[in-house]
């Protein structure tokens, strides 16, 4: 019985791998990584094992100066495999939160955003 169960959700899981095999459970294409909550866009600081870390700029006021001051916030989202080769560092990236997959990362790669957004 255990056998044919797992032979048909592995069927299941090729018929929906349209390109080559992914097989990263916390791929949020291929796997069955949900995202959901906050979008973050930033530029890649540094990649490291199926990880990016992106920082971007934002403004916080403080009421003692009642005045905004920027300050800098890093993130650090999870790469899937089948997508290492399309990020590189000092990319402008968008990426998605989805459930805390480690003690850093709790957010996924999205997509890479094109230059004619970067102008903005
Ligand atoms: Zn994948």
């Amino acid at each position: 019985m255990t056998k044919k169960e797992t032979k048909t959700i592995k069927e299941k899981s090729k018929k929906e791998l349209t390109s080559e095999a992914c097989k990263d459970k916390d791929c949020p294409v291929h796997g069955n990584l949900k995202l959901r909550g906050r979008t973050f866009k930033g530029f890649v600081v540094s990649k490291h094992d199926k990880r990016i870390a992106i920082e971007f700029e934002r403004m916080i006021y403080i009421k003692k100066y009642e005045r905004y001051a920027r300050t800098k916030t890093k993130l650090h989202a999870r790469l899937p495999r089948c997508m290492e080769n399309s990020v590189a560092v000092g990319d402008l990236v968008r990426i998605k939160e989805c459930r805390p997959l480690s003690k850093i990362i709790h957010f996924a790669f999205l997509e890479k955003i094109n230059g004619s957004e970067e102008k903005k």
